[in-house]
């Protein structure tokens, strides 16, 4: 009896250690971080988030959770701090901007391994997101100038006047983001608001939120006024708290179909524009022409980079029947070489984020199983582990769960049609409508195929380049989402429009004001006629 009593004793002492290293030691050091980051007086911090590393379960860092009350207060700050951030020049903000890239590449390796440590995924994925993200600030220091600068426009029959429209800021934007890419999809939203003048409240995802808290210091260090930028922390409702308060003038939210709907429902009752950037299920169309070394290797990275858990993820692909043998056989070649693992500098394929998700997408590779699909890899999960490896699933059932519901992980299908027009219904037989690529030599062709896929962006002989290309607009149709980010319509989507009409000579007053004689309304009858007619 002696024996379990040791063991009991020895257990409890290891949770009285645990709680004290993690829990106490991580608030009370969060804690006194806050108060002394914040300058905030004796707050009620009392919950903190902590960030699972994926793979080893370390806990990789801890943030404190603000009460659900004090986020108001958190708001009004960033109200407070609109006002002198706006009357800046573009040109002074980019500058600030312009800091922050800089010193993103001098901090880069850190980033890298947060990145990697918070998601699971290897060095070059999280390599490929500090690349994006400086490549999108560039674009949008050095272009935000003209692009928001006043737009002339025409007066059309009123030559005696003057007509422009002129960008403001929105106000306060609240930025919702995900976990996949934590870099990128909470910065690069950030700084399309941040130029544009509005200032910015950010939610990061809870299962990343260490990233998050990085990019606020990148931030401060690099000069950008107090509250112009601040993070708030915590689960949905946190989120919903940004949705719902009347100090956020613009939501952008990157995540999940679900979730943007309800967003996209409370914006509209409250009038407030919103950009939702959901989820995608990607078709790539392979044609007999195509060059299949090019298409075998943009369908292996375009599904299997990240684990698959992107939102442009190659998810569904539609091969010409002629070529679908060698093409899967190819494919499948190529697949089976990428090498999964924990190695975070040689592996091609980390582990997924969490158990959860690992789940999901097993319940759909099951589904598909029961339903008879073909498998021309089953990839397997390796036990206890969120590691999952590549699987390639063959199916003609349009209608399933696989083939209507985003996947999130290193899972792709092939379907065998035998024309064009097949490949195209194919392609548009979902409700998502995010990006698409098309593999053929005959441009004519490719082009004819891209008009007529529905979806926010596509690639022709390429794969995913669209979203680092930072000129472009990058966002879906369809339950993908509504609005733009990236490129001048990105930018014009965080500010107001205002249409200005400008006399130019002061007369004393025009033709059509009180009172109208008979005489104006006779040569404005002949004008329509002349003009119109
Ligand atoms: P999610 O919708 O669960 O969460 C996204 C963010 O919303 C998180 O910060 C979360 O805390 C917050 N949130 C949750 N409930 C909320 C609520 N009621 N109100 C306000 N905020 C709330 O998504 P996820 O699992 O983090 O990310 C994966 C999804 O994101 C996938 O569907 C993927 O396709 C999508 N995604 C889209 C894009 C794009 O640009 N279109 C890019 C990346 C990811």
């Amino acid at each position: 009896m002696l024996f379990p009593s040791i063991l009991n004793l020895k257990s409890l002492c290891l949770k009285i250690k645990i709680i004290l290293d993690y829990n106490f030691l991580d608030k009370i050091g969060f804690f006194i971080k806050t108060l002394l980051l914040n300058k905030v007086t004796f707050n009620i911090m009392t919950e903190v988030i902590s960030s699972l590393n994926p793979i080893t379960q370390d806990i990789v860092g801890s943030v404190p959770k603000p009460p659900i009350e004090s986020i108001s207060d958190v708001l009004k700050k960033s109200t407070l701090a609109q006002d002198q951030w706006r009357k800046l020049r573009i040109s002074e903000r980019s500058k600030i901007l312009t800091r922050a890239r800089k010193n993103l590449v001098k901090r880069s390796e850190e980033f890298i391994s947060l990145i990697s440590e918070e998601t699971g995924k290897p060095h070059w994925d999280s390599f490929l997101e500090v690349v994006t993200v400086v490549e999108h600030l560039k674009y949008v220091c050095s272009h935000a100038p003209f692009i928001l600068s006043k737009e002339n426009r025409s007066s059309g029959m009123f030559l005696h006047k003057k007509a422009y429209i002129q960008y403001s800021p929105h106000g306060t934007v609240g930025v919702i983001s995900p976990w996949n890419y934590p870099l990128i999809l909470a910065m690069s939203p950030v700084v399309e608001a941040l130029i544009s003048g509005n200032t910015v409240v950010l939610k990061p995802s809870e299962t990343t939120p260490i990233t998050g808290d990085k990019i606020r210091e990148l931030f401060l260090e690099s000069g950008l006024p107090d509250n112009v930028f601040q993070i708030v922390h915590g689960e949905g409702e946190v989120g919903s708290a940004l949705v719902h308060s009347p100090e956020t003038q613009l939501i952008c939210f990157t995540g999940s179909v679900k979730v943007g709907r309800s967003i996209a429902v409370s914006c509209a009752k409250q009038l407030k524009p919103s950009i939702l950037e959901l989820g995608g299920k990607d078709p790539m169309v392979v044609m007999e022409d195509a060059n299949l070394d090019r298409a075998v290797s943009a369908a292996t990275w375009g599904g299997f980079s990240n684990c698959g858990q992107t939102c442009i993820s190659v998810e569904r692909i539609y091969v010409m029947d002629s070529i679908a043998d060698h093409f899967i056989d190819c494919l499948k070649k190529q697949v089976s070489m990428l090498r999964v693992s924990d190695d975070k500098n040689n592996s091609d394929l980390g582990s997924m984020v969490n158990q959860r998700q690992m789940e999901l997408v097993r319940t759909f590779v099951d589904e598909a199983k029961q339903e008879g699909a073909t498998f021309h890899l089953d990839g397997k999960n390796k036990e206890n582990t969120c590691f999952y490896s590549p699987t390639i699933i063959e199916t003609e059932d349009s209608s399933s769960a696989l083939m209507q519901s985003e996947i999130f992980g290193p899972v792709i299908t092939v379907t065998r049609v035998s024309s064009e027009e097949e490949a195209i219904k194919g392609a548009n037989s979902t409700e998502f409508g995010l990006g698409a690529s098309i593999f053929s030599k005959d441009l004519t062709k490719a082009r004819r195929i891209a008009s007529q896929i529905k979806t926010g962006s596509v690639c022709i002989n390429d794969i995913n380049t669209n979203y680092i290309c930072a000129s472009l607009p990058f966002g879906g149709v369809g339950i993908s989402g509504i609005g733009r980010v990236h490129g001048p319509e990105g930018l014009k989507a965080f500010s107001r429009v205002q249409a200005v009409c400008e006399d130019r000579f002061g007369f004393k007053k025009e033709l059509w004001w009180f009172p109208v004689t008979k005489r104006t309304k006779k040569w404005f009858n002949i004008f329509l006629k002349f003009w119109y007619g």
